[in-house]
């Protein structure tokens, strides 16, 4: 990943973290690689068993601990331009040691969800008697309520979703097989994005199994074939978009396949458009989940309606029974109802939407209609 946004940008969310942690009461964040990372620096570097953290103090300067050996893939990130203090260290130093020190005062610290158990043992240790939390609940506002910048790298992904998507119609031919859809997937995922996150190709009872690869299964006439794909784009946000086709066209398909899939598309329809700020996100679940209750089928609507999306593909607000949090303005997420026949056929239809100060944005925009 190559593309940084301004470096005002990461220079805020840094101070927006610090404020953050000041206000849940903890003397700081220690922050592993990966999404929180990324998020906050704009450096995707992964230093494997060497440890690599950035420490945001509550009042005082934010450091970042790194081995020597990694100086210039740090260089690739938007550190080298912010107010940001490296630690560096060689093999035979304590680099725990250093993050601890850079956290300073007393008090409980947040530790971010990558950082390993090796080095998460090893901090608590040097902290001793100091408290430590999961610094998920610290940093979850700032995930997930979304920066215009960050919606507009959710657009381009979803646009570059779409136009994959658009073309599954010319790949799905009787006689092709799973595997050798998915291999032209995979090209055309990577002529619009960076990195090819995942590939779902599941034709006829395939398409039952919500989490089916892809397989040498060869497609039939008039089968219904669930595309489910996603892609990482830009700076690094996720594409994720699900469509159910029929191979050959919709005439000849099972009469009770068109039944359910129309049941399907209204359902995922109805919780698409009760997106709004203000209501749970358990109630969008809700509406997806009595819609297809109501026509028979809710015993095969198997997992949550959604998940939020950005840096990472599965991330807060989960769309799910059970969590009342409140929608606001720029959190994103998918809403994917799905109807699972086992030993016939699938159906689910996925789309990432934002919500927007008075409802909702669909950031994938492919038809829904069965095609
Ligand atoms: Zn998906
Ligand atoms: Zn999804």
């Amino acid at each position: 990943m190559t593309e940084l946004f301004d470096s005002s940008v990461y220079a805020r969310r840094i101070s927006q973290a610090a404020l953050a942690a000041a206000s849940a009461g903890l003397s700081g964040l220690v922050i592993g690689t990966g999404p929180e990372l990324a998020y906050l620096t704009g450096s995707w570097i992964s230093s494997h068993e060497r440890l690599t953290a950035l420490v945001i103090p509550a009042a005082a300067q934010p450091v970042i601990v790194a081995p020597a050996v990694d100086r210039s893939d740090l260089a690739h990130s938007a550190l080298p331009e912010l107010d940001v203090d490296l630690s560096g260290w060689v093999d035979g130093d304590d680099p725990h040691q250093l993050v601890v020190d850079a956290l300073g005062e007393d008090g409980p610290v947040a530790l971010g969800s990558s950082l390993t158990a090796d080095h998460v043992l090893k901090i608590q240790e040097k902290l001793g008697e100091r408290k430590t939390v999961l610094a998920t609940s610290a940093l979850k506002e700032l995930f997930m309520r979304k920066d215009a910048d960050e919606i507009e790298q959710l657009r381009l992904a979803g646009r570059a979703i779409d136009a994959v998507h658009a073309e599954v119609p010319g790949l799905l031919r009787a006689g092709r097989t799973e595997a050798e859809v998915a291999a032209d997937l995979e090209k055309l995922i990577l002529a619009e994005h960076d990195v090819v996150d995942f590939i779902i190709v599941g034709s006829g009872p395939n398409g039952a199994d919500p989490h089916h690869s892809f397989s040498d299964r060869e497609l039939n006439e008039h089968e219904p074939v669930v595309i489910d794909i996603g892609g990482t784009y830009g700076v690094g946000y996720h594409s994720d978009c699900t469509r159910t086709y029929v191979v050959g066209g919709t005439e000849g398909v099972a009469e009770e396949f068109t039944g359910l899939y129309q049941v399907l598309f209204d359902a995922q329809e109805a919780a698409c458009a009760a997106v709004r700020p203000g209501v749970t996100a358990e109630s969008i679940d809700q509406i997806a989940r009595d819609h297809i209750a109501a026509a028979g089928y809710g015993e095969y609507y198997i997992h949550r309606t959604g998940h939020g999306i950005g840096l990472s593909t599965h991330e807060e607000p989960f769309i799910m029974a059970g969590n009342d949090l409140v929608l606001e303005e720029g959190m994103a997420f998918s809403v994917e109802p799905g109807i699972y026949l086992p030993g016939k056929f699938g159906a689910r239809i996925e789309d990432i939407l934002t919500v927007t100060a008075e409802g909702a944005e669909y950031l994938t925009r492919q038809p829904r209609v069965l095609q």
